[in-house]
């Protein structure tokens, strides 16, 4: 009844207020918890296709850009998916889970049975107020990206990059390797073979050049693959906050590019010279900064790096 109180029809929450006193504690508390409620697949009939983490750890929901009004037409439950041998998924739909790293077919289902939901942290998936207690109050403190990827000044699309890649869920060759597809893995960049992510966010070539124009615009120190995230998009903490939001505008949009460029070549075979990358990185600043509302420091520093920038 609850769930039915707080959802439209197709499953989404409602994006309106509800005069209720449980209401802004159900916000709050299913954003958090949802990392953590999984799925034994039955038929299916429970489990919401898009909305549920049933086949890989967020929502598929969370993958997908599309405006909200496609969003409610997708109503499919994990049970259109299922007949009464086991998974019937069409062959384009299996395809993309693999380039997601995720092959249905090892997932098990049983189709004579009812979904059951659990609470993974619990080894024995069971909710309880314990439970809930512990998974949510770690997660409050080590979500220390959350203040990066919700910057009020980031585009969504960069924003749900920037959580895709702090969480690396990314599709990178090393994790769909990871979950037992073979795949060669070849950087479209430079052509050498190297432990993917490391190599074509920092190592390859192409990067180096990248970050070193990003580090030396902020005048900062070095990047390199042995910082965590954080350090990278702490290196601003000491100017304006108008620069921070600048800075770490650069530092997603760089490996934004990097990222994509590699997909482009891949699927479209057209490669990006790093002057057209860094083009197009600061129009994605310029279109970020915009947004900012942020004061920045009348230095001579400060004004130089905006108009590296060419930024207002
Ligand atoms: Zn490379």
């Amino acid at each position: 009844m609850i769930y039915a109180k707080f959802h439209t029809n197709s499953g989404e929450r409602i994006k309106y207020h509800k005069s209720s006193f449980v209401w802004q504690g159900i916000k709050f508390a299913k954003t958090i918890n949802k990392p953590f409620i999984g799925w034994i697949i039955g038929n299916g009939k429970k489990i919401n296709f898009w909305r549920d983490s049933w086949a890989t750890c967020t929502p598929l929901r969370e993958h997908i850009d599309l405006p909200n009004h496609i969003w409610k037409l997708c109503t499919a439950k994990v049970s259109d998916f299922i007949n009464s041998d086991g998974w019937n998924v069409p062959s384009n739909i299996s395809l993309t889970f693999l380039a997601m790293g995720v092959d249905i077919t090892s997932i098990p289902c049983n189709p004579n049975d009812e979904d059951i939901q659990i609470l993974n942290p619990d080894i024995h998936g069971e909710f309880s107020v314990k439970n809930v207690f512990e998974s949510t109050h770690n997660r409050l403190d080590t979500a220390w990206w959350w203040k990066f990827t919700w910057l009020k000044c980031l585009h969504p699309g960069l924003s749900g990059f920037a959580w895709q890649l702090i969480n690396q869920i990314l599709p990178t060759d090393e994790l769909i390797q990871r979950k037992g597809i073979q795949l060669m893995s070849i950087c479209n960049h430079c052509g050498c073979t190297a432990k993917m992510a490391d190599h074509l966010f920092f190592e390859c070539t192409k990067a180096k050049v990248l970050w070193n124009w990003t580090i030396s615009t902020f005048n900062l120190a070095g990047v390199s693959e042995h910082e965590s995230r954080k350090q990278i998009l702490d290196k601003s903490k000491a100017l304006s906050l108008y620069l921070n939001d600048l800075w770490i505008t650069m530092v997603f949009s760089v490996s934004y590019w990097l990222w994509n460029v590699r997909n482009k070549f891949r699927f479209d075979e057209r490669k990006l010279s790093i002057r057209e990358i860094q083009n197009r990185v600061l129009r994605e600043i310029d279109n970020n900064a915009k947004m900012s509302k942020h004061g920045m420091y009348n230095t001579a520093f400060e004004l130089q790096v905006i108009k590296a920038l060419s930024v207002d």
